[in-house]
């Protein structure tokens, strides 16, 4: 197999695991899904009332749907059913899976992460550390421009290689779907060169990808202006995205200095017309209009939002639009928080993920993050929990067969070797699951 060219040896050794899971994968999807019994579990997460409900809002702690001693049935990739007491019996050719009195909790789905970059950051962390500006870290070339001339300069095998490889410490921690964005090409070829990759990373890995055009991330160097880049990626990059079915969404940097919400609307306009879905980083520096901008296109999701204001959070509730909180951001970067209280009480459902990038966040280790957004942006223990399985599958717009283990769903789910969801939460990460599936296939 050719070796690709990794950014460190446990990526490596991580891709090389991988790869071999994707052997398993596709020597297991050339024949019939065999049936599965998960026997003796502790506590059983099933989130089903929220799935019944189709709601990811108001959650509270009934809306786990928690059943202790339990069992649960997997039928051709979907949860068929589960209960509490004795297992029925094994049918014929089924696979049983003994969770020796583990928690047993729906894969975590991390809906907004930047996995598909080349070079590394770690100078301008310590600029930071040093004193410099943001300003100033990008006067001397640092900043996503960095990242861009690296990626501009990456192959499309070595981008792939290094993506998978993070894909796969994603799923090591429990990461069974990933909304995954380019925005380090920020040319029409270099774009299309990321989300050629990321398409090809759907392929490969065994996770579910939803693919994110995020092409207004900077101002690239040949443009004198965000607007004239916003029009060329509007007229020349989004119609090709749309004809060669490259994403799912698009996103912008919508936040003064970047993109500002009138420079992004003729690319919107231009992505809606294309049937692409809409997602957009919003007021994460200063309130740019942007939570009421989301809510005006009819955004899946409006994440960061520290300084979302009060009728852009109402907006956002009515139009259906999910806050989506990154912490790690504000830890690795040292930026204020997201209050999620805001939109809680005001009724917006809330998802926590990674923002996992070379830059403002490194964070892949999303049960740490769900633990931080717990203690930070003041999230219940329910909503923490929720906030990165049925909410942020809400946030993607699967969630009526992702992020529950409710009947007819996809039996993403994993094994963590505790006795409680709980225990999950205080651990800040630490325990790797024992067990994750994927459409009722075992993973690691
Ligand atoms: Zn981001």
């Amino acid at each position: 197999m050719e070796r690709r060219k990794l950014s460190g040896p446990s990526d490596i050794r991580k891709s090389k695991g991988l790869l071999d899971r994707y052997a398993l994968m596709e020597r297991v999807e050339a024949t019939v899904q065999p049936d599965v019994l998960i026997t003796n579990i502790g506590e059983l997460v099933t989130l089903s009332p929220l799935a019944r409900a189709s709601r990811a809002s108001h959650v509270n702690p009934d809306d786990l749907g928690i059943v202790k001693n339990a069992w649960l049935q997997i039928k051709n990739s979907k949860v068929e059913k589960y209960g509490t007491g004795p297992a029925p019996a094994l049918p014929q050719g089924a696979i049983l899976s003994n969770a020796r009195c583990g928690l047993v909790m729906p894969g975590l789905i991390d809906c907004h992460t930047h996995p598909v970059f080349a070079g590394s950051r770690s100078n301008e962390f310590c600029m930071r550390l040093d004193g410099k500006t943001y300003q100033e870290i990008a006067e001397a070339g640092g900043g996503i421009k960095s990242s861009m001339m690296a990626t501009r300069a990456a192959n499309e095998a070595d981008l792939l290689g290094e993506t998978l490889a993070r894909l796969s410490v994603f799923l090591g921690h429990g990461v069974t779907s990933v909304e995954v964005k380019s925005g380090y090409g920020l040319s029409v070829d270099s774009e299309l060169k990321l989300l050629r990759v990321l398409r090809a990373a759907d392929k490969k890995t065994p996770q579910h990808l939803t693919v994110t055009c995020l092409a207004l991330h900077a101002v690239p160097p040949e443009h004198h202006s965000a607007a004239s880049w916003a029009r060329e990626a509007a007229e020349k990059l989004l119609p090709q995205v749309a004809r060669e079915k490259l994403a799912d969404c698009v996103d912008a940097f919508v936040e003064n200095g970047y993109f500002s919400a009138d420079d992004a609307r003729s690319y919107l306009d231009a992505a809606k017309k294309l049937g692409l879905r809409i997602r957009l980083h919003a007021d994460e520096f200063s309130e740019s209009g942007c939570a009421k901008l989301a809510a005006e296109y009819g955004a899946e999701s409006a994440d960061h939002l520290q300084h979302a204001s009060d009728s852009g959070i109402a907006a956002m509730r009515t139009a259906d639009v999910v806050a989506v909180l990154l912490p790690g951001t504000s830890l690795y970067s040292g930026i204020p928080y997201t209050n999620a209280r805001r939109f809680i009480d005001a009724g917006c459902a809330v998802a926590v993920a990674t923002d996992f990038n070379p830059g403002s966040c490194v964070a892949d280790n999303l049960p740490m993050i769900a633990t931080l957004a717990a203690l930070h942006c003041k999230l219940k223990p329910a909503e923490a929990l929720v906030a990165v399985t049925y909410a942020a599958a809400y946030a993607l717009r699967l969630h009526h067969h992702k992020g529950a283990l409710h009947p007819g769903y996809d039996a993403d789910f994993l094994v963590q070797p505790m006795a409680t969801h709980e225990d999950w939460l205080a651990d800040l990460g630490r325990s790797r699951p024992s067990q994750v599936w994927i459409k009722g296939q075992r993973f690691l």
